[in-house]
């Protein structure tokens, strides 16, 4: 086998290196995958340059790459329950959620594909002697970095941009998740790229990940991904002045009102919460209750969350699975410490489950502290756990001023009836996107991503697109005669 995909081949790791990938749910390894080094990175982005400089895809008419973006819409729905396994299997994330993912990466590509011969530029005004045109071009080879979380999803809002501008792109998955992403650039591979367009990288962030984002052939560099990792490539970047787009973390208040309906509000505090077990950037980690139905609220949160059932993501009945590696368990069990001696209060969660057929996996209960204030780390930083903090509040004011107290940007969530409140917090929260009673739906005709820390830029919409364009202006002089303007 060979997994590295570089200049249309499937190859191995010029040093050879390999690496298990495993299941989160027991530990046990699915596979081994080629590991690469800085000489496949070297090699990768040489081929995706040659192929910019090609023109067969950088130049193509618009239509002939959207009809490859389609067909890769296409060849996903048909791919659709087996990519879906594969990314259960390497996530632990449910099967009805993974399959959800894999129609979302579907339709980002189906999005792109007909996006991209809908703009031709425009037209500046300038006058009857002159032609002023504002063109698109692609930016050259981009350098693309997902996570772990949403493996495929996140690389697709990269991809399908980045080839629909008519970018070439090296890509890399995080290590421990780089199924699914195999996957699907054997489909881009069947719906026609050319050779060396799209490239397929494995390996560390710390090895592979830095010798992308640094390498002098590469034009952009996208990355989703932690605060820290977000502000190391920052440095890297600088000094060859690339462009750069960060989708970095979150601690995404859900702002619960009185008038809010309680059931509706309570039940999309457990998604916004637990959903993957609360590894999602827009996870809504961080709850606002008003003083009149707080205690209720609580107490129906807590009930909620330990009913969660916890399992293996291909059965059915699993409603969560486990945290991703053990390294990662170990770093949400270290909040749970700082919560004691920050002095929460634990309504329910907090340790490992006790059911042995969990023992080997990497799990850990649905949590919610409650008695938390803006003051403590549980509430300002990012767990990426299961774990859900409480605060509570008395007016609008109020909840507008704590919802917007945090380093961080990407999303938020309010719950009323009162359909003027709504819209009053909503175009207060200084947050990338902001839900009215509902949490976490997106869709790829809408901009994602955050202020703040949580990012530099956007994905998805008109927005994701042009983060793959260069604006070039081409003004022609339609009556060409001396300016006279130097007069010797
Ligand atoms: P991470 O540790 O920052 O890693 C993200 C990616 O960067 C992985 O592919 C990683 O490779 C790679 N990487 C690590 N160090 C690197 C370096 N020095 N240079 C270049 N690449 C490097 O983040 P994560 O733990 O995978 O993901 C969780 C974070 O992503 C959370 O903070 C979450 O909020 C954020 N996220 C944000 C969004 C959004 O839309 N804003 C969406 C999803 C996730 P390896 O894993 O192979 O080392």
């Amino acid at each position: 086998m060979a997994e590295l995909f570089i200049d249309g081949e499937w190859r191995q790791a010029v040093a050879g290196g390999r690496r298990d990938v495993s299941n989160p749910f027991d530990a046990s390894v699915i596979t081994t995958v080629d590991e690469a080094d800085e000489t496949d990175v070297d090699i990768a982005v040489r081929a995706a340059k040659r192929a910019f400089e090609r023109a067969d895809w950088s130049s193509a008419p618009t239509r002939e790459r959207a009809d490859v973006l389609w067909r890769v819409h296409e060849l996903l729905l048909r791919d659709q329950e087996e990519i879906a396994r594969t990314e259960t299997l390497d996530t632990g994330k449910t099967l009805t959620e993974a399959r959800i993912d894999i129609e979302d990466v579907a339709n980002a590509f189906r999005y792109y594909a007909e996006l991209a011969g809908k703009d031709g530029g425009r037209v500046v005004d300038v006058g009857p002697d002159v032609l002023s045109r504002v063109v698109y071009n692609p930016v050259g080879v981009c350098c693309l970095i997902a996570p772990w979380n949403y493996p495929l999803l996140q690389a697709s809002w990269k991809v399908a941009p980045a080839l629909a501008a008519g970018n070439t792109f090296v890509l890399k998955p995080s290590e421990t998740t780089p199924l699914s992403t195999i996957a699907m650039i054997r489909l881009i591979a069947e719906a026609g790229a050319p050779p060396g367009v799209a490239n397929l990288v494995l390996g560390s962030g710390a090895t592979v990940g830095s010798a992308m984002t640094t390498h002098p052939e590469v034009d952009l560099v996208s990355f989703t991904g932690g605060l820290a990792t977000g502000r190391k490539i920052m440095e890297g970047v600088a000094p060859g002045v690339r462009n750069l787009a960060l989708e970095l973390g979150g601690k995404n208040p859900n702002v619960v009102f009185d008038d809010a309906d309680f059931a509706a509000a309570v039940d999309y505090a457990l998604d916004a919460a637990f959903l993957h077990s609360g590894q999602v950037c827009s996870a809504g980690s961080r709850l606002l209750v008003q003083e009149g139905v707080h205690d209720e609220f609580v107490e129906a949160l807590g009930a909620r969350a330990s009913a969660i059932r916890l399992g293996n993501g291909l059965e059915p009945m699993t409603e969560s699975g486990p945290l991703s590696s053990a390294e990662h368990r170990a770093k949400v069990e270290g909040y749970l410490e700082i919560a004691r001696e920050e002095g929460a209060r634990l309504v329910t969660g907090g340790r490992r489950p006790d059911d042995p057929e969990l023992a080997n996996g990497y799990f850990l209960l649905p949590t919610v502290y409650a008695d938390c204030d803006r003051s403590m780390r549980i509430v300002q930083e990012e767990i990426f756990g299961p774990v859900v903090t409480v605060e509570r509040f008395r007016t609008e004011d109020e909840a507008v001023e704590l919802a917007n107290d945090t380093r961080y940007g990407l999303a938020s969530g309010v719950w009323t009836s009162d359909a003027g409140r709504a819209q009053r917090v909503a175009n207060r929260l200084r947050h990338g996107t902001v839900w009215i009673n509902d949490f976490h739906p997106y869709v790829p005709q809408a901009e994602w991503g955050g202020f703040g820390r949580s990012g530099i830029g956007r994905e998805l919409g008109p927005t994701g697109l042009r983060e793959y364009q260069e604006a070039k202006h081409i003004y022609q002089n339609l009556s060409p005669a001396p300016s006279g303007w130097f007069k010797g």
